[in-house]
């Protein structure tokens, strides 16, 4: 009798190159519809599967481990990896994968977007626009920030980092930066490590790039956010969580700083209603990595990982986190 496939289950819709590609090596149980499981259907559908194909909205913890006692490996389709108790995995013998590089400019593009749009009002403008109110060119309409030898502060000095910190050099910028050790590459970027709240007070434009942890919960909250001046600019790029949202909201409603652009939030994709209230931020609905060529590029190298995984082979990006 000819042995089964190892079971894989891919939580959500996903490139049809990329399920073709598991296809031939799993027997798949995919959610192709628009719907998305609730907890208890996602629980259920692990039950008998060997593998798990994830995404960052897909909590994998003890609960959800215990309820698929056969899985042996989980692929997240994300450089970050916040959703997956790497503990219970690790406990359970469970290897864990991420899609690193491969989004890294992509994401930092879309930084620049954010940084671009918020310094210089892109979206607030556009709104008044539409609205009908433009009825003269006046000298103050819509001033905004200079970016141009402007002062930026990025927090998470990594590969998404350096990414937007090689793009500020264009813009002949002086980078200021913080991680918990020095970047290797700070001298080829030029870029100087200070203390957070150091990079807080002189940065004109702060850019959060840091994974989410217990360590990097509410790293932005009320206090480091009167530690900016009032005409700088804040971009959480990184995940929602390191900023309080509703701190943020308040500063930004009291003008404590000029502006913000956010990619991510704390309980997306639900958002702040203060958020949605005050003009000066830019709102976009997690698409840090949406573009398609580095969306297939994640997709299909969370795929990889689970092909050399199942051939016993050498996994390209397992997480192996810092000490
Ligand atoms: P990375 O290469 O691991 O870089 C993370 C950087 O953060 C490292 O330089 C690290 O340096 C620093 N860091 C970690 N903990 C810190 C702390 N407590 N305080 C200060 N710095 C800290 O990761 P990456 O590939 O650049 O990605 C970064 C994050 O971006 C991901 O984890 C993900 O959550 C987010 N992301 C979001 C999107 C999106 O769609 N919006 C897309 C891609 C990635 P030290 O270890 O020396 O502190």
């Amino acid at each position: 009798m000819a042995e089964r496939k190892p079971r894989l289950l891919v939580t959500r819709q996903v490139f049809p190159e990329v399920l073709e590609y598991l296809s031939s090596r799993f027997e798949l149980d995919t959610n192709q519809d628009d719907a998305i499981w609730s907890r208890e259907q996602l629980l259920e559908r692990v039950r008998d599967k060997d593998a798990l194909y994830v995404v960052t909205s897909d909590k994998v913890d003890a609960e959800l481990l215990a309820a698929a006692p056969a899985v042996r490996i989980v692929a997240t389709g994300s450089v970050g990896y916040n959703h997956i108790d790497l503990m219970a995995c690790r406990a359970r013998g469970v290897v864990v994968t991420n899609t690193p590089d491969v989004l890294t400019e992509a994401t930092a593009d879309m930084a620049w977007a954010l940084l671009m749009a918020t310094a210089r009002r892109v979206c607030e403008s556009e709104h008044w626009l539409r609205a009908g109110h433009w009825k003269r060119w006046a000298w103050d309409q819509f001033l905004g920030q200079d970016l141009f030898r402007a002062t930026l502060g990025i927090v998470g000095m990594g590969r998404i980092g350096s990414a937007v910190a090689r793009r500020a050099r264009g813009f002949e910028m002086r980078i200021l930066y913080c991680n918990r050790s020095p970047a290797a590459n700070e001298a080829e970027l030029g870029a100087h490590r200070v203390e957070r709240d150091a990079l807080l007070r002189e940065a004109d434009h702060v850019v959060l790039v840091v994974p989410y942890s217990s360590e990097t919960h509410h790293l932005i909250g009320a206090r480091e956010l009167a530690t900016m001046k009032p005409t700088a600019t804040l971009v959480n790029i990184a995940r929602g969580g390191v900023v309080d949202d509703a701190a943020l909201a308040q500063a930004l409603r009291d003008g404590r700083i000029a502006a913000a652009g956010l990619d991510v939030y704390e309980n997306e994709p639900a958002l702040d209603p203060a958020l949605l209230a005050v003009p000066n931020v830019v709102l976009t609905p997690h698409i840090g990595s949406a573009t398609r060529s580095s969306r297939l590029g994640m997709a299909m190298l969370a795929a990889k990982n689970l092909t050399a995984w199942l051939d016993g082979a050498e996994l390209p990006t397992p997480v192996v986190p810092k000490a």
